[in-house]
């Protein structure tokens, strides 16, 4: 078995390392602290090709393999988490989707302009009253004239706010229990869509979620994705996939916390000498890189599985749990390590340990993945 990299992925995995370094860093805790979108570093990850790793050359994309836009999340988290989930949803769930199951006409005119940067994509699936059960959803599609029309409520939309389009799921059939769930893009422009609440979150604040109303919003027929009633089972593979860049957003982050509990334990001095140099914390440090290294780990799995067309969805749950909750704990001792210091605003350390706490709840919460998990090994 093979854990090196390739030199195409270590190259790519150096570029943004770099990039990271000098564009993400020197503006980072600004954005978080103003919980301000990074628009301009979405334009910059634009022009280095980075917002269309999932979208073909045909439309002027340069898709990667899995793995590499896993490396390329990780290391952006690395940075600025909330950067590493703008992108994981445009690329992993926006582009990827829209490329899978739109027709030619929404490839062609979504895709060179996501791939551009010119619009970001989101993905719109949780309602108020419905998340971890997709079949309590009652936004409703009506076909009216060769139209659908949209009505109903949509919650926690990241990206929700400065998205060009959305891929948008909703009943096609009055109380079907999921079973006549479709997915949609729907344009911003679209006459009664419109965003009815920013959310204010405890942590990832440069990455803005929103509530979406949807009031006779009118979208041309061809905007459905895939088969009319197959929404469920499309929203259900495009999570297990990016169910992979939220294990590579929770690794960054693990990282991140592990180098500065290092770097914090070299120059703290407490009873004559650094806390480096005390056992408890080195246990502590050797402890929290061996989750780190673990999650990453079984994050590279699930991407090479998918890039090599086994299956894969087991492997990306199992890396999802794991390197969420793994992140979890990695920042709460990194925290640990710094002292009453951990708990100011003034050290990265309290801003990861916030931004950690969502990682095992998106995109699936940790209980919902064990039983993605456990579904397999019964199966099996
Ligand atoms: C910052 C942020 C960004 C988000 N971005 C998006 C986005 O872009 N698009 C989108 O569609 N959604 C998004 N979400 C929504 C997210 O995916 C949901 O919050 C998540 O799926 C959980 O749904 P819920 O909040 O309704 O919790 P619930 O489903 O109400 O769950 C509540 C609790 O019950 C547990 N639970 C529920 N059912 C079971 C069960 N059968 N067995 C065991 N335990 C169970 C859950 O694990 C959880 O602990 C975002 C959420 C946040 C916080």
């Amino acid at each position: 078995m093979d854990f090196e990299l390739n030199e195409e992925q270590r190259m790519l995995r150096d570029m943004v390392r770099s990039f990271a370094q000098n564009e993400i860093e020197p503006v980072a805790s600004e954005l978080e602290s103003r919980h301000e979108f990074p628009r301009d570093l979405l334009k910059k990850l634009a022009n280095l090709g980075l917002m269309g790793m999932t979208v073909p050359a045909k439309y002027n994309g340069i898709k990667t393999d899995y793995l590499s836009l896993s490396i390329t999340l990780e290391e952006i988290s690395r940075s600025l988490p909330s950067l590493a989930v703008i992108l994981s949803v445009h690329s992993s769930l926006f582009c990827y989707s829209v490329n899978k199951y739109g027709s030619e006409q929404l490839k062609s005119t979504y895709l060179p302009k996501a791939a551009a940067g010119e619009i970001l994509g989101a993905f719109s699936l949780t309602e108020p009253g419905a998340g971890s059960d997709i079949s309590a959803l009652s936004t409703q599609a009506v076909r009216r004239e060769g139209r659908f029309v949209l009505n109903g409520t949509k919650a926690w939309v990241s990206n929700g706010n400065d998205a060009g389009a959305f891929i948008l799921f909703a009943q096609t059939e009055a109380g079907s229990g999921g079973k006549k769930l479709s997915a949609f893009l729907v344009d911003r422009e679209t006459p009664g869509l419109r965003v009815s609440k920013i959310e204010e979150k405890m942590g990832l604040n440069a990455s803005i979620t929103t509530d979406l109303v949807l009031e006779d919003c009118e979208i041309p027929e061809d905007n459905l994705l895939g088969d009319e009633g197959k929404g469920a089972s499309i929203a259900l593979h495009c999570l297990d996939c990016s169910r992979i860049g939220i294990a590579a957003q929770s690794v960054g982050l693990a990282q991140r916390a592990l180098d500065e509990a290092v770097a914090y334990s070299r120059q703290r001095e407490a009873f004559g000498t650094t806390i480096s140099q005390i056992q408890a914390i080195q246990f502590m440090l050797a402890d929290i890189a061996t989750l780190t290294e673990a999650s990453r780990l079984l994050t590279y799995r699930a991407a090479a599985l998918y890039d090599l067309e086994k299956p894969f969805s087991k492997a990306a749950a199992m890396a999802k749990l794991y390197a969420s909750e793994a992140a979890n704990k990695v920042a709460y001792q990194a925290l640990q390590i710094h002292g009453g210091y951990g708990y100011s605003r003034e050290f990265m350390i309290e801003q990861l340990y916030r931004d950690a706490r969502v990682l095992s709840i998106y995109e699936g919460t940790s209980e919902i993945q064990r039983m993605v998990i456990a579904r397999f090994l019964l199966k099996e």
